[in-house]
């Protein structure tokens, strides 16, 4: 099958008047669609339930976007048993046909792009920049896949020849997993996660989380449109203590892939370390977890871009990415310049109502309001609040100021846990060598930035700050598919590097065959 290369699906800037003004439009015409209730999918089915998970707008909690039905564990049964079922023959179709129609789903994203941007701006709070990346992020994990996946055809090395025998060894899928996404990155974490698995030959059964059930039933439309035959992937929103926990357990799941918190990650891999009354297998086990993500910043760097840069990391989407700077770490000799001028970029900063597309809109939902008004309590106890520090006065959402509290200690709460929101903890260090020890002193190892000009310290960070993604001079952000693969050490989870070539082979198995000639 000859396709053409692949490449990142571009994102809008939104820097004309007729691009903002396209998307005032579309989501003027997503509002009037407010109110609906969308099914689960199961076989292909839709299934409607009494009891509804109720979708709610962050800038303003007291707008509903919508309803879903809301999955028991009888649901959860169905689901696994119709993708075992699928199974059977997904796992025949060629590899060809499989990315043919990866591919296919990806055309209807894009087809649908400001629609869905449009739902991401009204269900978790989006600004259009970050809800346009988040699209384009999602279409690239579909089409890098599908192409991927091809490659592994056939294996990825050759054998030794051995005589009086014919050696061949060849991939296959697992059977049925579990896939379990976070609020943040909806639709391209769950899509990502659900594409991985099924394009190789695998079918899923996927819990969303309980914020974001609307904004992926547009998704789970999409994977139908495109023709996934009923079964391949199924829809099951709900809660994760009750449907989540529930399909981890189960003896019938063959794997997980899971993004969220480091809390829920390491009840997930303790339940489905245990084997399950009927369990034929160990399950397989893929965590990307949270972060403490820090930038270095040392007295020869420039210390305008790395203000650009630290603002960018901290506050785009209100610092609720996995891969947010929540660690500011600063050579002394610069700490107080660099300080101020991130001081006075945030104080900039515009924070209100996600639809009208300012630097950055709310939090997503009350408990993570609550929790980061929370650490900025803990913050006066730990450190100076430099800027920020409170809830936005008069706003009906979950609007936060951009805060950033200065001269924290390395091992302050503030400076250990993650806070998940628009905060950032600003640490003093004498030199580089006490900010890169640091930078490594958290168990968390996702992503982090070094902004220096000095090219020994570059090559020893390369080698010694430990993270899974790592950036010189810039932010360390907005990690690309196919560009930078992406996932973290240590207790960020199992660095399963997504958006990287190796990613597939998590989902698949090697058997080795022999015949004697
Ligand atoms: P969360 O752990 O609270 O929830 C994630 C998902 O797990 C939801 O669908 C939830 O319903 C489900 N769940 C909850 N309890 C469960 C259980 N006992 N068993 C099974 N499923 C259960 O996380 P969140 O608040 O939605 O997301 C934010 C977190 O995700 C942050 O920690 C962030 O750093 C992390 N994250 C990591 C990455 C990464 O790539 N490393 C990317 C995005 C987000």
């Amino acid at each position: 099958m000859l396709i053409a290369p692949f490449k990142n699906e571009p994102f809008d800037l939104f820097d004309t008047d007729s691009a903002k003004a396209d998307m005032q439009r579309v989501l003027k015409k997503v509002r009037s669609e407010f109110g609906q209730t969308y099914p689960l999918l199961i076989n292909g089915e839709r299934v409607q339930t009494e009891a509804k998970l109720v979708s709610t707008n962050p800038s303003n909690p007291a707008e509903i976007v919508g309803y879903t039905a809301k999955a028991t564990t009888q649901h959860a049964d169905a689901a696994l048993e119709a993708a075992w079922a699928a199974f059977e023959s997904w796992k025949r179709w060629s590899q060809e046909d499989r990315s043919r129609l990866m591919l296919k789903a990806a055309a209807v994203m894009r087809r649908r792009k400001r629609e869905l941007e449009a739902w991401l701006v009204y269900e978790i709070g989006k600004n259009y920049v970050e809800a346009s990346a988040e699209v384009a992020e999602m279409i690239d994990f579909t089409e890098y896949y599908a192409r991927q996946a091809i490659k592994l055809v056939g294996g990825l090395g050759s054998l030794i020849d051995y005589a009086g025998e014919e050696n061949e060894s060849f991939y296959i899928p697992l059977g049925v997993g579990v896939t379990i996404s976070p609020w943040n990155f909806p639709m391209a974490l769950m899509a990502g996660m659900t594409v991985g698995a099924i394009v190789v030959g695998n079918t899923v059964v996927c819990k969303p989380a309980e914020d974001t059930v609307v904004s992926l039933a547009k998704i789970f439309d999409i994977f139908a449109e495109a023709g996934l035959p009923p079964g391949v992937v199924n829809y099951l929103p709900g809660t994760g203590r009750e449907i989540g926990s529930y399909l981890v357990a189960h003896p019938k799941t063959r794997f997980v892939n899971f993004t969220g918190s480091l809390a829920t990650g390491a009840q997930i891999n303790e339940s489905a370390a245990k084997l399950a009354e009927g369990q034929k297998w160990f399950k397989r086990v893929f965590l990307e977890l949270g972060g403490k993500d820090a930038i270095l910043v040392d007295e020869t760097a420039n210390l305008d871009d790395a203000a650009t840069g630290v603002i960018q990391a901290a506050f785009g989407y209100s610092g609720q990415k996995c891969s947010a700077c929540s660690r500011l770490i600063v050579v002394d000799s610069v700490y107080d310049a660099l300080l101020d001028k991130v001081v006075e970029k945030a104080k900039e900063l515009v924070v209100s109502e996600a639809k009208d597309n300012p630097g950055f809109g709310p939090v997503c939902n009350e408990l993570q309001y609550k929790k980061v008004l929370s650490y900025i309590d803990i913050g006066h106890t730990e450190g100076k609040l430099l800027t920020g520090g409170k809830a936005v006065e008069n706003a009906a959402g979950y609007l936060i100021e951009p805060t950033i509290f200065g001269d924290v200690s390395p091992r302050a709460r503030i400076a250990q846990e993650e806070v998940f929101g628009p905060f950032v903890a600003a640490i003093r260090v004498k030199d580089f060598e006490e900010g890169l020890a640091v930078v490594n002193d958290t168990v968390y190892g996702l992503t982090g930035a070094l902004f220096s000009n000095d090219r020994s310290r570059l090559e020893r960070a390369r080698r010694d700050f430990h993270v899974g993604n790592l950036y010189f001079n810039r932010k360390c952000t907005g990690a690309l598919v196919g560009v930078q693969p992406f996932g973290g050490f240590n207790l960020t989870g199992t660095d399963t590097k997504t958006g990287g070539p190796d990613y597939l082979l998590q989902f698949l198995q090697m058997k080795a065959v022999a015949e004697r000639l």
